[in-house]
């Protein structure tokens, strides 16, 4: 038997209708990168995304085909998402920070028909032209001289119309991560499983999203799906004020002309804006609750924040779950505890809400749950409705078949089931909220004709919450200097992927398996310190 209530599929395009519908006046606020402001609001925002839905259907668009942004945060690119999703399309954000081979792959394999991008990064696209033979049409979100813009693409549209009907496990999102070794891997988000992930995020113990939210998400667009923020905002009616771009001067001043009350962004960006208030003396006096994850926020930086009074949610998760996994729910006992330990739960990645579940599994095998005691460390394992259950095209499941997925994270659970990261199996390092691969580094230094052995591994860093040292064994009787191989390196790999120290050893630790230990070299360069 079934029950028998409505149909009504879970799809996000239910939110920008009632968005529009109930808080249509609700203002979305543009600052350029040239400092110019746009301003409108959601009715605007579904008006122009029925226009784009509407171009994009009459252009050809069949449902599922995929159309990728190559953006930053406006207001523009925010009717994109509803007008892909509108179009019963799958949007592609991606983050044009990546090198030139990872952006070629993901949108060959993603086969993107229709990218739209900022006239910034205009000489990106130009080098990928003819790398991503199936893109067949570039719009550009500014009045760019090398593609149609996109306001004169959507003016002739019609803003009437209906949304692409279509079940609720359908796609709507395609992200991809390079927090994994290999090919950037994508994750395909479901309407439901966007849908089950709003309504969750904004409630007051994840986002705590409602109308009277004025919203300034630093996090940008691309990065797994904005956190969710663009869905969730819309279902709460808030108001959201984009900067193009993380100038933290630009980003100050909106927040205070607007008013905003809950931003959202990567520790690295708050250092940034503390560092901006500090120097210039001002103060963001309605700003009362800051989201921070995608790395681990430093203890010192959670008190100063809560001692200015602010709500810090710290938040940990993943692209693959959405990406929302725990976040800084306050316990039954909050207002019991002292000041001191209650930064001390905020430093800690927090709890998870309901509809995601972890656990701890022991690193040997067989892997054994752990208990939540506080101090068995192991594989954090996380599954629920907004958690991948395979990648993007992958013949195989990433999950087991209880569905639990395997983060790459290493962590403790204590018992009142707040969980504390300590450690990484996966063989990456994130500066500032972005992914450098230890394997890549590794392997273009031992492309140098000295270097026997070399291994990549992050180090705590004040600003960048990690940054990557290499370190070396020599071949015998070779000579070569840290400045040699820095040299070596500039021309193979991202400036900014070049290790802050190299460090030259007798020997790597290794596996039984004679692999590097990673764990063991961490061990081993645990109390390493960063010069600057
Ligand atoms: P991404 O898919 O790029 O968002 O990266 C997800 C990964 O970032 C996680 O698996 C963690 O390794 C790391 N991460 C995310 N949030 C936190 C946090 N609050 N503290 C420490 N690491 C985090």
């Amino acid at each position: 038997m079934l029950g028998a209530m409505q149909d009504w599929e879970l799809r996000v395009t239910h939110l920008i209708d009632h968005a529009a519908t109930e808080h249509g006046t609700r203002e979305i606020v543009t600052r350029w990168a040239d400092g110019s402001e746009s301003r409108t609001n959601w009715a605007g925002v579904r008006r122009d995304a029925m226009k784009m839905a509407n171009a994009l259907r009459r252009y050809g668009i069949a449902p599922h085909d995929r159309i990728a942004t190559l953006a930053l945060n406006h207001h523009r690119h925010l009717v994109s998402w509803y007008g892909v999703v509108g179009a019963g399309g799958v949007l592609h954000t991606i983050n044009p920070r990546l090198f030139d081979d990872q952006l070629e792959y993901m949108i060959n394999h993603a086969e993107d028909r229709v990218l739209l991008y900022d006239a910034m990064f205009q000489p990106i696209v130009d080098r990928l032209r003819d790398k991503c033979p199936r893109i067949e049409r570039f719009i550009c979100f500014d009045s760019g001289d090398h593609a149609p813009a996109f306001e004169d693409w959507i003016a002739g549209e019609s803003a009437e119309g209906n949304w692409a009907s279509g079940g609720e496990r359908e796609p709507c999102m395609l992200c991809y991560t390079s927090g994994t070794t290999g090919h950037p891997k994508g994750v395909l988000y479901e309407h439901r499983s966007t849908m089950l992930h709003a309504i969750t995020a904004l409630q007051p113990a994840v986002f705590n999203l409602d109308a009277r939210s004025v919203v300034l998400p630093v996090v940008p667009m691309f990065h797994a799906a904005s956190w969710g923020l663009p869905w969730m905002g819309a279902a709460a009616g808030a108001k959201f004020v984009y900067v193009q771009g993380n100038d933290p001067a630009a980003l100050c001043e909106m927040m205070r002309q607007e008013k905003v009350n809950v931003s959202a962004g990567v520790p690295t960006v708050w250092l940034a804006l503390l560092q901006h208030m500090d120097s210039t003396g001002i103060d963001l006096p309605e700003l009362r609750q800051v989201v921070v994850g995608g790395s681990a926020m430093p203890r010192p930086i959670v008190e100063r924040l809560m001692a200015q009074g602010l709500r810090i949610a710290h938040a940990w998760g993943m692209t693959e779950t959405s990406p929302i996994g725990t976040t800084g729910a306050e316990p039954w006992d909050w207002d019991a505890r002292d000041f001191q330990s209650q930064v001390s739960y905020k430093a800690m990645q927090g709890r998870v809400p309901f509809g995601v579940e972890i656990r701890c599994v022991s690193l040997g095998d067989p892997a054994v749950v752990l208990p939540r005691d506080g101090k068995a460390s192991g594989a954090l394992q996380v599954r629920g409705p907004w958690v991948v259950k395979r990648y993007f095209k992958a013949l195989d499941d990433a999950t087991a078949a209880d569905q639990w997925f395997d983060t790459g994270d290493v962590a403790v659970i204590h018992p009142d089931g707040t969980l504390q990261l300590t450690d990484r199996t996966k063989d990456v390092i994130k500066s500032g909220g972005e992914w450098i691969s230890s394997v890549d580094l590794e392997n273009a230094a031992v492309g140098h004709p000295a270097v026997a052995e070399a291994a990549a591994i992050g180090i705590t860093h004040p600003k960048w919450d990690e940054r990557p040292i290499l370190v070396v064994v020599r071949k015998p009787g070779a000579d070569v200097t840290g400045e040699d191989l820095r040299a070596f390196l500039s021309d193979k790999v991202a400036k900014w992927w070049l290790p802050d120290a190299i460090e030259f050893v007798d020997a790597l630790p290794h596996t039984g398996t004679g692999k590097i230990s990673k764990k063991d070299l961490r061990d081993q360069f645990r109390e390493y310190r960063l010069e600057s």
